[in-house]
């Protein structure tokens, strides 16, 4: 595995064609485009990395898988009357699908979904109160306490909240949202902001891989069918509208962000965290997913072949 890290990594730096970096708050916009990160948590306890696996970078929205596994807990099958199931073939940000289904996102990966996730999660809690138990779950998962929120992120995406603002807005005027927008938006870029390492995110996922236990650790985090179902999930919406490509070209549960970070996870195998900043026309890491694909050759890790 550390072989194949390694040769993947040095295949990653002769890029040229690094994609575009986000560029919609200024605190993305000045991330190097030159940096490429691979990290590979294994059920035994083995962590293997390559490149600049130990660079903090902003999870954006692979922190959506945290959130929704938290809702579940919280709410249980009640958290879908709050938001839907299925792909939704549009762009992260998409207002277009909410009208015709009523102020309902789609699924809990696109930004509309997981707003509405978030505003589920806060009933009978402060804001800090509902930052602070994302926080703990991620610290928890990742067997790390030193993970934090990025809080200049975070207050730069509160800058230039327009268009999260209304989505958030129109599912209101719905009634879906029962908190004041601007309370469910403080939360939601906060845990965007969150700041993680590859190696960090690979341990993160690692309770994905067992059936909802971190092997790790030794915890269990949530019960076998709510992990088969977040991977379903992760499959068929992670990548938005490359999420039919994602399963396609990788073949693997995936969750994406605009930080260019993207995990992975192979059923049994392993949690792949990769992190290249600069995303194709979509808002994937464009490095990330090819270095995917390079790792699901050489492994044959599939959960469309055993
Ligand atoms: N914070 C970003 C936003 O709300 C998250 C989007 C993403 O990572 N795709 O626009």
């Amino acid at each position: 595995m550390q072989q194949i890290l390694d040769d993947i990594a040095a295949e990653m730096a002769q890029e040229i064609d690094r994609g575009k970096v986000a560029d919609y708050i200024p605190q993305l916009a000045h991330v190097d485009p030159n940096q490429f990160g691979i990290a590979v948590a294994t059920p035994d306890g083995q962590l293997y990395s390559a490149g600049d696996a130990d660079t903090l970078f902003s999870i954006q929205s692979i922190s959506k898988v945290f959130t929704l596994t938290i809702g579940l807990g919280t709410l249980g099958n009640a958290l879908w009357t709050h938001v839907g199931r299925e792909p939704s073939g549009d762009p992260f940000n998409s207002i277009m699908m909410l009208e015709h289904e009523s102020g309902r996102p789609r699924n809990p990966f696109i930004n509309a979904g997981a707003i509405a996730v978030v505003d589920a999660i806060m009933m009978g809690h402060e804001p800090k109160e509902t930052l602070a138990e994302i926080l703990q779950f991620v610290h928890f998962i990742a067997d790390d306490d030193s993970i934090r929120f990025d809080h200049k992120v975070a207050a730069s995406e509160m800058a230039h909240k327009d268009r999260n603002a209304s989505l958030a807005h129109f599912m209101k005027s719905f009634g879906r949202l029962k908190h004041e927008v601007d309370k469910v938006l403080g939360v939601y870029f906060h845990q965007c902001s969150i700041a993680m390492n590859c190696e960090q995110l690979a341990r993160a996922g690692l309770f994905l891989v067992s059936n909802g236990v971190n092997q790790h650790t030794n915890a269990r985090v949530i019960s076998s069918q709510r992990s088969r179902r977040i991977n379903s999930l992760m499959m068929m919406c992670g990548h938005y509208d490359g999420s039919g490509e994602f399963a396609y070209q990788v073949g693997l549960p995936g969750k994406s962000g605009v930080g260019g970070g993207i995990l992975t996870i192979a059923p049994g195998k392993g949690s792949i965290a990769v992190w290249s900043p600069g995303l194709d026309h979509i808002g994937n890491s464009k490095l990330g997913l090819k270095a995917l694909e390079r790792l699901v050759e050489k492994t044959g890790w599939s959960v469309f072949s055993d």
